[in-house]
């Protein structure tokens, strides 16, 4: 998807070859099948979930695996109106996410049970609820990337890295709950609140634009891997480089 936005983004440029976008992409389907269709994958990792929680839940222990610790303190309650500040901050996100996962869990684990109490396989009843096991894996996914963001946001010194950063790790965090229909579906948000949350990601993009070329450069990607499009494209482009 960052392909092809990146692709419309430059216009009948991305279409060209010696851009690079159309081999990427390319590639990058490879990517998503290769080790295991992601689809398949995302469903392991629901059932290493559920496995998990019903073990938990049969032996009367506290969750320790799979970073579902944030199970064993009571829900996050979240506030009823979200402003910027809110939404930008750290510990309001990682509640969202851990209500988020909590709550797919507990509704997975209970579907699946009452449709094995019917005397279906697990198997059968997982088939069944794979609406859910993709809402569970994509929620749990997003956990771990938001941690893995935050845990790098811990380790810098203040300053304005770190300020880029956390409004990165913003930008994630609140498109992936604009994006995600399950917000309104089980009522983790608000319509009001997703409204909120739209805007300020566009708030967001704003704040970035001027750090955008600074964050592509960070990655250090070769010059030798990119196309004529990453440097000086009108010159390229001139009857004079033909
Ligand atoms: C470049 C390349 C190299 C490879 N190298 C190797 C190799 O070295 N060794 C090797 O053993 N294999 C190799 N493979 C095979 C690879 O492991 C399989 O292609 C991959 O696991 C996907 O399986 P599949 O092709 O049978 O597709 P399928 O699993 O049949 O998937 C087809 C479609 O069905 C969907 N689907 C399948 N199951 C479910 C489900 N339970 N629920 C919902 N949707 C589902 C998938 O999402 C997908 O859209 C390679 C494949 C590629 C492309």
């Amino acid at each position: 998807r960052t392909l092809q936005e990146c692709r419309e983004a430059v216009g009948g440029q991305g279409v060209k070859t010696e851009n690079v976008v159309g081999h990427l992409k390319g590639e990058f389907d490879v990517q998503t099948t290769f080790e295991g269709d992601n689809n398949v994958l995302m469903q392991l990792v629901s059932k290493a979930l559920f496995a998990e929680y019903v073990s938990c839940k049969k032996r009367n222990k506290p969750f320790k695996g799979l970073g579902l610790q944030h199970m064993n303190s009571s829900r996050p309650v979240l506030p009823t109106q979200l402003t910027s500040c809110t939404l930008r901050c750290s510990q309001f996100q990682t509640n969202v996410f851990c209500l988020r996962e909590r709550d797919l869990l507990e509704r997975f684990t209970s579907e699946v049970a009452e449709i094995q109490g019917r005397g279906e396989s697990k198997e059968f009843s997982f088939l069944l609820n794979h609406q859910l096991s993709e809402d569970l894996s994509k929620a749990f996914t997003e956990k771990a990337i938001l941690q893995t963001v935050l845990d790098a946001e811990a380790k810098q010194p203040a300053g304005s890295i770190k300020d880029v950063l956390g409004r990165v790790r913003s930008m994630y965090a609140l498109i992936c709950l604009e994006e995600d229909p399950s917000m309104l579906r089980y009522g983790y948000l608000s319509r009001d609140n997703v409204g909120a949350v739209r805007r300020e990601v566009s708030k967001l993009c704003g704040e970035l634009r001027p750090h955008a070329l600074a964050l592509v450069t960070s990655f250090g990607i070769p010059d030798a891997f990119l196309g004529p499009i990453a440097f000086n494209w009108i010159e390229a482009n001139a009857w004079s480089s033909v």
